[in-house]
């Protein structure tokens, strides 16, 4: 496995094989890696000749301080990882190497930036777009791998490539869980055994709300969802919806194509999301 820092060296590697007709794959992470990931390695391995898994701590992404800064890089622990998934390159860039200056920057991503998490995180979603696309620009690859875990920043770097015209296929790939329901996530290393229990009702009430899909109407499952997660101590909720997957309203009518329950939640002191497909 090559492990390389810098734009122009990952260049001279990937374009002559580029060139050769290879398929290349990347998976954008902030490592701390964990099986959710491995799995996008695996699915890119499937479809792709080189794999190329990025690590890097994107600060402009970040709207807390506190969360950019006890963000977790075990990265001997993530490069072993790698390794065993059968990656081939690991490209771990300096903040410095992707923001050599100040930058001024933005991209019409549509009304759905501003929603949710856009809505939690301000300006969250131009900086994921900013350094996917600085990603895209040192690899140039045929395919990159996302996780439906963010089903909101797969929808926003959607939009980014259709609105550069980039010659690069999204592909999201199902959410990685625990046995006991839990989304893997790196920011789970920070709860606490107590805050860990109480997560579970995340994931549990969009269990429940998938299997009483065809019993209840929007606005009975909207209640029940919400009493199931303020019941719980320590989960303080962000939202909980049911919306169009593609524009991110909320939607009323059962009937409609493309649902998606989607759950964000402060759980102690570590911020959670997940989501769950409903038809
Ligand atoms: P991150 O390192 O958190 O930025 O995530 C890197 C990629 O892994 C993103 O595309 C995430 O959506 C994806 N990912 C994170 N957690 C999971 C999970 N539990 N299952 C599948 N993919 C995931």
């Amino acid at each position: 496995m090559e492990i390389i820092n810098t734009i122009a060296a990952l260049k001279m590697l990937l374009e002559p094989l580029k060139q050769a007709q290879q398929k290349i794959a990347i998976v954008p992470t902030m490592g701390a890696l964990h099986k959710g990931h491995v799995s996008l390695i695996a699915a890119a391995k499937q479809q792709a000749d080189i794999v190329v898994c990025s690590i890097f701590v994107n600060p402009t992404q970040f709207t807390d301080v506190k969360d950019l800064e006890k963000y977790p890089r075990p990265l001997e622990h993530d490069i072993q990882m790698l390794e065993d998934a059968g990656c081939q390159v690991v490209f771990m860039p300096s903040v410095k190497e992707m923001y050599p200056g100040a930058e001024e920057w933005h991209i019409d991503l549509g009304n759905a930036e501003f929603l949710l998490e856009g809505e939690f995180r301000k300006g969250h979603y131009q900086g994921v777009t900013q350094i996917v696309k600085k990603l895209f620009d040192a690899v140039n690859p045929d395919l990159a791998f996302f996780g439906q875990k963010d089903f909101q920043q797969v929808l926003m770097i959607k939009k980014m490539v259709a609105t550069f015209n980039l010659p690069v296929q999204i592909v999201s790939c199902p959410i990685i869980r625990d046995a006991d329901g839990l989304a893997m996530s790196s920011r789970n290393i920070h709860l606490t055994p107590a805050d860990r229990q109480h997560a579970l009702i995340l994931s549990k009430t969009l269990q429940f709300v998938k299997e009483h899909f065809q019993q209840y109407s929007i606005p009975v499952l909207l209640e029940k969802a919400t009493e199931m997660l303020q019941s719980v101590n320590g989960v303080e909720l962000d939202y909980f919806t049911i919306a169009n997957g593609e524009t991110l309203l909320p939607e009323s009518n059962k009937n409609a194509e493309n649902l998606v329950a989607l759950v964000a939640a402060k759980v102690g002191e570590t911020r959670l999301i997940d989501n769950i497909l409903l038809n």
